[in-house]
């Protein structure tokens, strides 16, 4: 605790314009609408404030944990013994002929929204997520035959260096200027990063804990009228399949591996399968609308979500023989 007293003594002094809330209630954000207090949360609202703020945190050896909307989360209900940096006031977007720059606090459904206000098409799918730019690009974020690493032009992040990379062909390359020796002007360079593919539901971000800053979407001209009216179609298939009146975090768990001759497997499938559709631990419910949603009929707490998920693969391990992996990410658990 002495650490983040510390911590919290040099934010106040060095980052005098830095939104830092003590205790602050997590079931405030996430849209399980469960977990005790974040001992520290900051909302930085500039990239500037932000790298400041992780300098602090860098020489105070105190590794923070990076939340955007929190539609992908679910905390212990003891909360959490650290800092907390919400992005949600890195909400920057802007438009440059076919691309987009947008915070990594944007929401989805602004980004979405804007892009086909803009006439611009690529991100239909991402409209009803309602998660942010940073964590569509931690997640993959996908839907519909959409995925964040089809649009994603470049990704800013700070780690224990500070850069960007390029997106090409569903691969991360590292981009580093160096002075051209005809004319002194900058030429930017690309080199590889190793293991830096995409996959489902998985990001290089993932292993290496790197907090994205911004992002830039590669997007193609369309109509707007045609681009909305995707948008909406969308929008009501999701609403009919899925128990959009409960607060979740989406679906539970990860799609599993495909059948060895590649018919693709559905976690809500297998658990409905399984007969676990309605069953409860406290507040805690697989919805009966959607198999691959838990949803907090009221009053849950992480520690029932826990128990149902484990009961959950438990019965579908012994059922089916799949072993489900949570796609939700967990805090303090
Ligand atoms: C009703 C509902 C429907 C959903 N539908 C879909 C869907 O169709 N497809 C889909 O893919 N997901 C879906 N989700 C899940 C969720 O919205 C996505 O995973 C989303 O990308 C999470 O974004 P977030 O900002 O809320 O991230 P959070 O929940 O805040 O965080 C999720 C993870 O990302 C990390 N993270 C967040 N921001 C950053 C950052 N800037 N830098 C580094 N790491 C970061 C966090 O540390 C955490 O590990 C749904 C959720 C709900 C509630």
């Amino acid at each position: 605790m002495k650490r983040l007293e510390e911590l919290e003594k040099r934010l106040r002094e060095e980052c005098p314009g830095l939104e830092l809330r003590k205790n602050e209630p997590m079931s405030k954000h996430t849209s399980f609408r469960v977990g005790g207090p974040a001992a520290l949360m900051a909302q930085p609202k500039t990239p500037g404030e932000a790298g400041d703020l992780l300098r602090v945190c860098q020489e105070q050896k105190i590794t923070p944990f990076f939340m955007g909307n929190g539609s992908n989360l679910l905390v212990s209900d003891q909360g959490y013994n650290g800092l907390v940096i919400s992005t949600v006031r890195l909400d920057r977007l802007e438009r440059s002929e076919n691309f987009i720059v947008a915070g990594s606090g944007v929401l989805l459904s602004k980004l979405a929204n804007f892009a086909a206000q803009e006439g611009l098409s690529g991100l239909e799918w991402a409209a009803g997520i309602p998660g942010t730019v940073g964590g569509a690009v931690y997640m993959n974020a996908g839907a519909y035959g959409g995925e964040a690493v089809q649009v994603l032009d470049f990704v800013n992040y700070f780690g224990e260096d500070v850069g960007s990379f390029r997106v090409m062909d569903g691969k991360l390359f590292l981009a580093f200027g160096t002075p051209s020796e005809k004319n002194g002007i900058l030429n930017v360079n690309y080199r590889e990063v190793e293991n830096s593919t995409f996959s489902y539901r998985h990001s290089y971000f993932c292993d290496k804990e790197l907090f994205v800053t911004m992002a830039g979407f590669r997007l193609t001209r369309g109509d707007p009228g045609a681009i909305k009216a995707r948008m909406a179609e969308l929008s009501a298939q999701r609403k009919a399949k899925q128990p959009l009146e409960y607060p979740s975090a989406g679906s539970t768990f990860k799609r599993p591996a495909p059948l060895p001759d590649g018919t693709p497997v559905y976690a809500a499938a297998l658990i409905d399968q399984c007969g676990c559709k309605g069953l409860a631990v406290g507040g805690a419910q697989v919805s009966e609308k959607h198999a691959g949603f838990i949803v907090n009929r009221g009053g849950a707490t992480c520690a029932d979500i826990l128990a149902l998920v484990e009961e959950v693969k438990k019965r579908v391990l012994d059922q089916t023989g799949v072993a489900l992996e949570l796609e939700v990410k967990t805090l303090g658990v």
